[in-house]
């Protein structure tokens, strides 16, 4: 499990997930990257033309 950037909820994170992945929330339909592993850290993908920064 980890945790959307954008709303909090709980994402599902399949065992064999990979860095780079895309998922989406399924809580507030956001697009995520999987930016690491252990601990799994989920960032907003970069689709949109915003500022994802750090
Ligand atoms: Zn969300």
């Amino acid at each position: 499990m980890a945790n959307c950037p954008v709303c909090d909820a709980e994402v599902e994170i399949a065992p064999d997930t990979v860095v780079g992945e895309l998922m989406t929330c399924e809580d507030c339909g956001c697009e995520l990257e999987v930016l690491t592993l252990e601990p799994v850290k989920l960032g907003e993908a970069p689709e949109a033309e915003e500022d994802w920064g750090e």
